[in-house]
């Protein structure tokens, strides 16, 4: 079912769908139905985007034992750790994912980053041209879409609802509330595999040029872009005014 977009979506306006939604499975915060909510009809066709990172097998299995055939995007960068994508492949057929790898366009990759380096010049180009440009494209086929991102993650991600607008799709993060020990809690009790770096002091996993291991006492993503101070995110959640949209060049 095709959702009924807003092409002139105000930002704090409101949105019938998703208040509909938030009244029937969110009424509460310590009251809420995130299995209901997954697989409610309203959402449309919808895809869990994931990086495979440290905790992401928690939302793989959590929401793949609620919606059985849901698409797994994952964004191929051509810049992750090679124990990123084992690892993607080991709980993709342990959890029988349906997966679908994500990859940044060929033409526009050789000529904006012929050298496969313009992570050293410009980080935010980089990642438009390797990840949000990527998954804009991948999303045109869906109505809604599944993020795995918490709260407790970053101070910049204190206030992630639990749903959202997105451009013209609902954003769900349904482990938005969850703390890291419901996350360690999930892990233990369904026997989930961990990714190698987690082990190694890679609590958040990105691209290998971008991702370090992180000091004692530092931020869970301290380690990302940290050469960087100001980027804190790779860009793929832009909010409800959606305006970053896609210059295609004339040549
Ligand atoms: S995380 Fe780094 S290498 Fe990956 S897309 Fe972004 S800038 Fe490029």
């Amino acid at each position: 079912m095709a959702l009924p977009t807003s092409p002139a979506w105000p930002i704090g306006g409101l949105d019938p769908v998703i208040e509909a939604l938030q009244e029937e499975y969110l009424p509460q915060i310590s009251d809420y139905d995130l299995g209901g909510l997954l697989c409610d009809t309203r959402l449309g066709r919808r895809a869990i985007v994931s990086s495979f990172g440290a905790e992401s097998v928690v939302l793989l299995h959590y929401v793949s034992r609620l919606v059985p055939d849901i698409d797994v995007l994952f964004i191929d960068t051509h810049k992750h750790f090679r124990e990123t994508l084992e690892y993607r492949d080991t709980v993709a057929q342990a959890l029988n994912l349906n997966l679908v790898n994500v990859e940044p366009d060929k033409t526009e990759l050789a000529k904006e980053d012929p050298y496969g380096s313009l992570f050293n010049i410009d980080v935010n180009m980089c990642c438009t041209l390797r990840k949000v440009f990527p998954l804009q494209d991948a999303l045109r086929g869906y109505d809604s879409w599944v993020s795995g991102r918490k709260r407790f993650q970053a101070s910049t991600r204190a206030a992630i609802p639990v749903l959202e607008r997105d451009t013209d799709k609902i954003k769900i993060n349904p482990l938005a509330l969850w703390s890291k020990h419901d996350i360690d809690s999930y892990f233990f009790e369904h026997d989930l595999p961990r990714h190698p770096l987690e082990a190694k002091g890679y609590p958040s996993i990105g691209c290998q040029p971008c991702t370090r291991a992180v000091k004692p006492g530092e931020d869970v993503r301290a380690g990302r872009w940290a050469g960087t101070p100001d980027k804190t995110e790779c860009g793929l959640h832009i909010g409800p005014d959606g305006n970053f949209a896609r210059k295609k060049s004339k040549s």
